[in-house]
């Protein structure tokens, strides 16, 4: 089946506040339909996390492939000395701070539920399920959430830098919210079938538009509402009028 391309709504015609919804249907229309796959077990994206910690897609994505192919086998990974672990995962950079994280975190789950399978996680209400997550050692609510969402396809929110800047610059959070904050602000905004759509359009529109630099406001499809985007034009201005002039 053909996956139809949302219509762009036309601009509010008088100015209001943007909305979770409307980041639905503006970015929706923008960006086409978001489609959740499975990556990784759970076990596997806890780690794959880990490692994304600041560095990149791609370096993360090498990391974790070099890992598992030296060890085949989170169990192997879990019995293995720290310093094997972080040899393998040293592109990934930050290698003496993650393996031993790594290592923590699949020997404590090991220890509680005798494997790495957290599917059982699925069948638990969503809070509870976060919770159990956040028990362990260097598990917060991002981590939390990713591993729920992107691996068990339940409604859970992860707010990464991207999201936490648009969700704020938009005006959807208020501008003293912190991250941990901004996961129980964000996710009870859309309904549960649209959690994963409203992160990863938020997500996308950081990487392309709203960058956290120079965020493309004249490109940007919520500019109508945007809490920020007065203040990001003023600073613009006075950047651009304190240029010294060309000489002709
Ligand atoms: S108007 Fe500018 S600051 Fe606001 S969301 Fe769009 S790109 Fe970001």
């Amino acid at each position: 089946m053909q996956i139809q391309p949302l219509e762009q709504p036309p601009k509010p015609r008088r100015r209001r506040k943007v909305r979770a919804q409307d980041v639905l249907d503006y970015l929706g229309a923008d960006y086409g339909p978001a489609q959740w796959h499975v990556r990784y077990s759970p076990a596997e994206e806890l780690v794959y996390t880990i490692l994304s910690q600041h560095t990149s897609d791609l370096n993360s994505e090498r990391a974790f492939t070099n890992l598992m192919s030296v060890f085949e086998s989170l169990d192997a990974v879990a019995d293995a000395p720290v310093e094997a672990i972080e040899e393998a995962i040293r592109r990934g950079g930050l290698a003496k701070q993650k393996a031993p994280r790594i290592k923590n975190v699949l020997g404590q789950i090991r220890e509680e539920i005798g494997s790495f399978d957290l599917t059982f996680l699925a069948d638990m209400p969503l809070d509870e399920a976060k919770a159990w997550l956040k028990r362990l050692n260097g598990i917060g609510p991002k981590t939390a959430a990713i591993i729920l969402c992107f691996s068990l396809g339940m409604p859970a929110m992860p707010v990464d830098t991207h999201i936490f800047r648009v969700s704020k610059r938009l005006g959807l959070i208020g501008p003293k919210v912190n991250a941990d904050k901004a996961h129980d602000l964000l996710e009870p905004m859309v309904a549960p079938q649209d959690v994963f759509a409203f992160h990863m359009y938020l997500i996308q529109h950081g990487r392309q538009v709203c960058k956290a630099q120079r965020p493309n406001c004249n490109e940007c499809v919520l500019a109508w509402g945007c809490r920020e985007r007065p203040k990001i034009e003023r600073e613009a201005k006075r950047l651009r009028s304190k240029r010294p002039s060309k000489s002709k």
